[in-house]
């Protein structure tokens, strides 16, 4: 559980609420086994005593610090202190030398008597440092904190990070590098945001050897270097505020594998951090605990009790209500690691995001948004669709039930059975050759769009398709036409159809051959088009012989923005292509499911003893308003859901964890099949030996 308070000097009745007993008895009883609480908040207020304070008025804020942790370490609860590092308004007042700056020379300090904004400052201040040192120091001396966040590093907030403050551009123009360049700005930023890590880390740990140390947004590109340096990484995301559904499942897939463990981070909030009196309801907040575990994430709920300190029964009870339901499966949750056939492999320049939805009603993060896109709009934009092909490539594997990973181009990709190349990767010449040797193995590659093409040349990658590109179509939005075996899946009554493709293709000619199917081909638009339609749109013309849905063996390949399309217009005859090929090239997935498409299913393994554990998300929302927030409230209950495993040797036992309800197993086709008569919010499936 997490606190995020935040009192101007003007508040009066800090901690006014707090009693240590009631305190500890409520968190206990909500089964809140860590709490982290604020040292200081983002107008800058200590909360536990500082020589540079400053301190909030009220002589007994000074001290509120070590009462909460006294009163959780008392009772056995885990204790962190969380810390802003670059949001602090009492700094950016009186240092707003250390603010970032923008290629304006704006900064983020709002006009004299307006409220306070997100303050960035610059981490490349030493003055800055020192303070956070300083008060790290202080903290350490007033209390025994198991572990310390230093909130708000990252200084891409959203996506892409760049500052034009004097100390940034005088160090770019000595090394001879552009400051408006953004690659060089954004590299920088990393270099900043990593040596700032390293310095806070080695800090915390010389005078406390056994605390430990995280960060937040730290589930980004890069992250690997830092490593070093971070105990835990959270994946703040309170999917009905800021980040949406798609956020968690995408970051989680790419965090869970760096090593460290992973918390997600929601909020009891209906809507975002804030939110007195949006309280999310229970079977919502039950919903996102499963989603977060389902991963193989530990589960984490943000709260703001206010200035007063006093828990509220509403907000305990709901959490307690979640958090009961976890601690039941909590002994198939621990250790559990999940269990990956397929991976999509991501690059790009560290720190980014995979930002597809930014979108928001927040008016300080829109201003932050229009920040970065007027001073690098290309990068802006190429983070934008990275995200949303990544993110639409994820909700189709996750529709598909298929069992994945999202991995830095660096690591190890070779240790899965299928690679997913979204329409945005960038395949150069190593890489190239490293997917080739996939294929070479007799493991399978599903390359769509720009991933099938090598980086710089205008040739695909995969050596029976080198000589296929012939450019771009010069259409915006061209058709494609089903044959084949994609023909036969859909239905015969699609063979005339031209579907849209609403986000471009490029031409390849493919010669078909042995072993080679041309699952659909490009249609071209009629030329014209405001003579020809009401609405300004081309309707089909003459079918082409370009492909653009390709299997070659164990290689699968999309010449239009699958990923992109897909995320943006969610059309469902990209999902039955995408389908046909997984069909062709996963043929023995982990797990085949009854579920619809919407439920989420997901695979973990335990060692002592052996087990496999099988989630199943059931996310079914109430209808909600376009663009808003789902609500997860008043599911549809799935009942007989069949799942069957491709699992070797034997299972004796199944049953689901939530309920106990034991379950038959059979063994049917090599593989084992349990059937789950009913899930509300989800379902556990433990399997044992
Ligand atoms: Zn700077």
């Amino acid at each position: 559980m997490l606190f995020d308070i935040n009192n101007s000097t003007e508040v009066r009745g800090i901690g006014a609420g707090f009693d240590p007993d009631s305190f500890a008895a409520t968190l206990l009883e909500a089964r809140i086994e860590e709490l982290v609480v604020i040292a200081k908040d983002v107008n800058g207020l200590c909360y536990f005593p500082s020589e540079i304070g400053p301190h909030h008025p009220e002589p007994d804020a000074k001290n509120l610090l070590g009462r909460q942790v006294k009163a959780c370490q008392d009772v056995g609860i885990g204790v962190y202190v969380v810390y802003p590092v670059w949001w602090d308004e009492h700094l950016a007042i009186h240092h707003p030398e250390w603010l970032m700056m923008g290629k304006d020379r704006s900064t983020s300090l709002p006009a004299y008597g307006e409220p306070p904004a997100i303050s960035q400052m610059c981490l490349s201040h030493p003055g800055l440092l020192e303070v956070v040192k300083q008060h790290t120091s202080e903290i350490f001396a007033h209390c025994e904190p198991d572990g310390v966040w230093f909130d708000m590093v990252n200084p891409a907030t959203t996506s892409v990070a760049a500052c034009y403050c004097v100390r940034c551009v005088s160090a770019l123009e000595e090394a001879g590098e552009s400051p408006v360049d953004p690659v060089v700005q954004q590299r920088r930023q990393n270099e900043l945001c990593n040596a700032t890590i390293k310095e806070l880390t080695e800090y915390a740990r010389a005078l406390r050897p056994d605390i430990r140390v995280l960060y937040n947004t730290m589930a980004v590109l890069g992250t690997a270097e830092r490593l070093p340096y971070l105990d835990e990484i959270e994946i703040e995301c309170i999917p009905t505020g800021l980040w949406g559904y798609h956020y968690l499942p995408v970051h989680g897939r790419y965090a869970r594998g760096l090593g460290v463990p992973v918390y997600g981070l929601t909020g009891r909030f209906a809507k975002h951090w804030g939110d007195y009196g949006g309280l999310k309801h229970p079977t919502q907040l039950r919903s996102e605990l499963a989603s977060t575990v389902a991963l193989g994430l530990r589960c984490d709920i943000g709260d703001d009790p206010g200035p007063a300190l006093r828990l509220d029964p509403a907000v305990y009870g709901t959490v307690a209500e979640a958090y009961q339901e976890i601690e039941r499966i909590e002994p198939y949750l621990r250790g559990a690691a999940p269990v990956s056939e397929a991976a999509i492999v991501v690059s790009g320049p560290p720190l980014s995001q995979f930002a597809a939805e930014m979108g928001t009603d927040d008016e300080e993060v829109s201003s932050l948004v229009d920040q970065q896109l007027n001073d690098a709009p290309e990068m802006f934009l190429e983070n934008i669709a990275r995200g949303a092909s990544v993110t639409g490539l994820t909700q189709l594997l996750q529709a598909s039930h298929i069992q994945f990973d999202i991995v830095d181009r660096a690591d190890d990709i070779e240790r899965y059975q299928l690679l997913v190349l979204p329409d945005t990767l960038e395949v150069d010449d190593e890489l190239a050759g490293r997917l080739q040797r996939h294929l070479d193995d007799g493991k399978a590659v599903l390359a769509v769009h720009g991933g099938a093409r090598l980086a710089g040349a205008d040739q695909l990658w995969p050596r029976q398709l080198r000589d296929a590109f012939r450019g771009e179509s010069t259409f915006e939005r061209p058709y494609t036409r089903l044959r084949g075996a994609a023909l036969a899946d859909i239905g015969e009554r699609y063979r005339e159809f031209d579907f849209a493709l609403y986000v471009g293709a490029d031409l390849w000619a493919v010669p078909e051959g042995d072993d080679l199917d041309v699952y659909a081909k490009l249609t071209e638009p009629t030329s014209d088009p405001l003579h020809l339609t009401g609405y300004a749109i081309p309707p089909s013309g003459e079918p082409t012989e370009y492909a653009t849905v390709v299997r070659s063996g164990t290689l699968g390949v999309v010449s239009f923005p699958l990923g992109l399309g897909y995320f943006r217009h969610g059309y469902w005859i990209y999902r039955e292509l995408f389908q046909r090929l997984l069909r062709d090239l996963l043929p023995d997935p982990l797990v085949r499911s009854t579920a619809p498409g919407s439920t989420e299913i997901t695979v973990t393994q335990q060692e002592e003893p052996e087990r496999w554990i099988v989630h199943i998300v059931n996310h079914s929302p109430l209808r909600h308003r376009r663009g808003g927030a789902e609500y997860l409230e008043d599911p549809i209950p799935l009942r007989d859901i069949s799942i069957d495993l491709d699992i070797d040797g034997p299972i004796e036992t199944a049953f689901e964890a939530r309920t106990g309800t034991v379950l038959d197993v059979r063994r049917t086709d090599d593989r084992w099949q349990v059937t789950v008569p009913e899930i509300g919010v989800a379902a556990t499936v433990v399997l044992t030996r």
